[in-house]
């Protein structure tokens, strides 16, 4: 997420914080490499001027160049300026009503279809009762894909395929919520390929029907300075209350994220990054800033993890590796949780310091297809029991898992090495040299 960015924020900065004294030449200098920064990732020009003015007005204000860590003070100076830009304070959705309606806009392959699933599924594991309404009346295929999606996270899912009007599907449906007590309707529209005002007059209609609590615009940050224009547009005719900017995850620059603040003055409220379900995420301008600057974000990490990891089970493998009786079984189990997560590079780039060293490298989540197909492959015993597994057992497992001797190898020599490493932890913790050492 906003490699490009980071790297050029960070080289422009770093003159500065090499530096024990600096002078107002260095200072004027960075900042203009910010703010050229700031332009390369498609941040519109003016608000690129602003935040650097504002920055350097800050700098001289703070006495930065004769600070005791000027570089520090100067990047969170930028940290500071980033956020306010971003929105400052985090804006959560209003969900109160009975139900509370929620409208999802935007164009076509914004990813409309994909984050309304998502929020029924964020909304359903916070103990709401979710409804999700697929009024688009022109793409079948749109019905269906809503309808995959709920069925996945556990949703209902309302349409009436022969009726060729939005704004009747959707009060339909809010009757049909209120009959079936549901608390929340999350209604997706249709989009087009571009603002159309067919398409904009179809969704005010649909606005105006049902008074929505919360209408959402979603729209995808890797169109840069296009994501801006129609986010004014939709504003313009639907005065929505938030942002959902999608596909984080790919090349975006940032522009999107660090211009339509300003530009639309409504908050960004979500941010999808990834296909999954799970990849979503409420945005906070701060953490945002953070990653930003290559500060990590750790306390969205750990809230993924809460999010995805399953309390029972994770009890369970606990207990396990107490008792020195991990297994495959409970690996392939982990490995599944961890995927649940989202994106493993997404995932690695919250941690401090770490997105810059992982810029290049190609993680997805299919690295971990060849270890699973690994351990399928082995019998049940097998995994219980991995010393059993022999020369002729390891080429049964290679051939039915597609994979080499070298690779079963390699698998069962890291499993080793884990669970050594387990039973030795656990005998430190036994001898109570475990809290000294962590101490
Ligand atoms: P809609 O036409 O606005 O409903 O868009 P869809 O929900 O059908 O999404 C269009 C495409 O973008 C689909 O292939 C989605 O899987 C994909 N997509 C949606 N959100 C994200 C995201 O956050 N990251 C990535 N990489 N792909 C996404």
């Amino acid at each position: 997420m906003f490699e490009n960015l980071q790297d050029k924020l960070n080289k422009a900065i770093k003159t500065l914080k090499g530096q024990g004294r600096i002078t107002e030449i260095n200072v004027a200098a960075t900042i203009k490499e910010v703010r050229r920064a700031l332009t390369d990732a498609d941040v519109n020009y003016k608000v690129a001027k602003d935040i650097t003015d504002r920055i350097r007005d800050k700098a001289i204000d703070r006495k930065v160049l004769i600070s005791v860590e000027p570089g520090q003070l100067f990047v969170k100076i930028v940290q500071e300026e980033l956020t306010e830009l971003m929105g400052g304070e985090a804006q959560g959705i209003n969900v109160k009503g009975d139900p509370a309606v929620i409208l999802i806009a935007g164009l076509q392959g914004s990813g409309k279809t994909t984050f309304s699933g998502k929020l029924a599924s964020y909304l359903k594991r916070q103990g709401r009762t979710v409804l999700l309404v697929a009024a688009d009346i022109y793409r079948p295929a749109a019905i269906d894909q809503l309808k995959v999606l709920g069925e996945q996270v556990g949703v209902e899912v309302y349409s009436e395929p022969e009726n060729k009007n939005a704004v009747q599907i959707a009060q339909n449906a809010i009757t049909q919520a209120r009959k079936t007590g549901k608390k929340i309707v999350i209604v997706d529209t249709a989009g087009r390929l571009a603002v159309d005002e067919v398409m904009m007059k179809e969704i005010e209609a649909v606005k105006r029907a049902i008074t929505p609590t919360e209408t959402l615009f979603v729209v995808d940050s890797m169109t840069g300075q296009d994501a801006v224009n129609t986010a004014k547009t939709f504003n313009e005719r639907l005065d929505f209350d938030g942002v959902v900017l999608t596909k984080l995850d790919g090349d975006a620059r940032g522009g999107a994220a660090l211009s339509i603040k300003t530009v639309v003055n409504k908050p960004i409220k979500f941010i999808s990054t990834g296909e999954k379900m799970e990849a979503l995420d409420v945005f906070y301008p701060d953490r945002m800033a953070s990653r930003i600057l290559g500060m990590g974000d750790v306390i969205s990490l750990v809230e993924r993890a809460q999010q995805a990891f399953d309390e029972e089970e994770s009890k369970r493998i606990n207990a396990k590796m107490r008792k020195n009786q991990f297994d495959f079984d409970d690996f392939l189990s982990q490995l599944q949780q961890i995927k649940k997560m989202g994106n493993v590079k997404d995932l690695l780039g919250m941690i401090p310091g770490m997105g810059k060293m992982i810029k290049d490298l190609d993680i997805d989540n299919d690295s971990f297809k060849p270890i699973e197909a690994i351990i399928s492959s082995m019998t049940p015993k097998e995994r219980q029991r991995p010393d059993i597994i022999d020369g002729s057992r390891k080429k049964r497992i290679a051939a039915g898992s597609g994979t080499n001797i070298q690779q079963v190898n390699n698998l069962l020599k890291q499993f080793d090495e884990m669970r050594k490493m387990m039973k030795k932890m656990n005998t430190m913790q036994a001898s109570g040299k475990l809290n000294k050492m962590m101490r």
